[in-house]
């Protein structure tokens, strides 16, 4: 067992999952996504989860991530969403994955496809409204909806768009892209016919108004709280309390005093302006701790908060531990989680390395094992 190691909290990624499907109303169906490994917590664990707590469907953004779903048991429906370029169509059969299309989609050769395996290609259209990612564009969908219909083994299942600033960046930019896939809903002939989704995790959270009749929700599954609008503050007020679901720990393993002028780690970014006691962790950024945390990362060592020193190198940290210390090697550092009365979250290093919670946890490599317990 590894020195350096990760927990997975099950109780807590079940109790988001719960507090999502209380939040949604029976008749909106729920599809947990699962794509890259689960944001990193194990796809196969949380998908078998969201089995459990009632919800219909499952969504990951590649072939292979279908794959794994099935070779481990999974028979719910599966939607992609990302799209397919032709040499990935016949994964999508063999997985039996709702397939996202667009105008960039070849439908002749996913017709012809479908048509060797004996198969219906289920489709969901992508509709682009606003984003600017995939889709056809919102105004365009009835008339490209008209020019499927030539392939007899292509069945469109539904419609899908994806919001760009639904958590907190602009309620402005929300509301133009609710109201470009709500125009484009009201010109689809038969609608009763197909599913319509539009909600990530944060359209989940502060705009029920956009549920249609699926939610895909992502991060709060995994404990990140997106952030809302001032104006859906009311809506705020009554949302559950989501869990974070994951430690990540390690220990000292060598600590020294360095004396004063000299140099911490690569590039000698550190200097010590004093001795100083240094402690070092074999934590790196090959194991997906941020190298932008250089000089900047915090971890807590016997309750307390200190900070990297130096460039976080390729698998291990140093650790500027004060002109004092009683700590020794062997004590217990917390990358991530609780320690004490202190706490860092996986948003808060996010914070530090300025980026998004999600790209935090997707990156921790498989070199570091993964322990799965729960939190309480
Ligand atoms: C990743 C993704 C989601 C989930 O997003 P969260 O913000 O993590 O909830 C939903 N829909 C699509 C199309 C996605 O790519």
């Amino acid at each position: 067992m590894r020195t350096t190691y990760l927990k997975i909290y099950q109780d807590a990624l079940r109790h988001n999952l719960r507090a999502i499907r209380a939040l949604v109303p029976k008749q909106t169906e729920t599809v947990a996504v699962v794509k890259a490994n689960a944001y990193g917590y194990g796809a196969v664990l949380v998908a078998g989860m969201a089995m459990e707590e009632g919800y219909e469907a499952l969504a990951v953004a590649v072939t292979g991530e279908a794959r794994q779903l099935r070779d481990a048991g999974f028979k719910c429906p599966i939607y992609l969403l990302g799209l397919l370029m032709p040499d990935e169509y016949e994964d999508a059969f063999e997985t039996d994955s709702i397939i996202p299309i667009c105008e960039s989609t070849n439908l002749k050769l996913l017709d012809e496809t479908a048509a060797r395996f004996g198969k219906t290609a289920s489709v969901m259209v992508a509709v682009d409204s606003g984003m600017n990612r995939i889709g056809v564009q919102a105004e365009d969908v009835p008339a490209f909806l008209e020019a499927i219909k030539k392939y007899t083994n292509i069945t469109v299942h539904g419609f899908f768009t994806h919001y760009a600033c639904a958590d907190g960046e602009s309620h402005e930019h929300v509301k133009h892209q609710m109201h470009r896939f709500e125009s484009m809903v009201r010109r689809i002939p038969n609608p009763e016919r197909y599913i319509f989704t539009a909600a990530n995790s944060s359209t989940t959270l502060y705009f029920p108004e956009s549920y249609y009749d699926a939610v895909r929700p992502g991060q709060i599954i995994y404990g990140y709280m997106p952030e809302g609008h001032p104006e859906t503050q009311e809506r705020a007020e009554k949302l559950p309390k989501f869990e974070s679901a994951l430690g990540l720990f390690s220990r000292v393993v060598h600590i020294h005093k360095v004396k004063a002028g000299d140099t911490v780690g690569y590039g000698a970014t550190y200097k010590c302006s004093e001795d100083m006691w240094i402690g070092t962790v074999p934590i790196g950024y090959a194991d997906g701790y941020p190298r932008c945390l250089s000089n900047r990362g915090e971890v807590l060592i016997g309750g307390r908060r200190y900070k990297v020193a130096g460039r976080v190198c390729m698998d291990q940290i140093m650790i500027e531990l004060g002109y004092e210390t009683d700590i020794k090697v062997g004590d217990e550092v917390v990358l991530i989680g609780k320690q004490g009365n202190d706490e860092i979250t996986v948003s808060d290093i996010a914070r530090l390395a300025d980026t998004h919670p999600d790209e935090i946890s997707c990156q921790l490599t498989q070199r570091i094992p993964r322990i799965y317990c729960n939190k309480y």
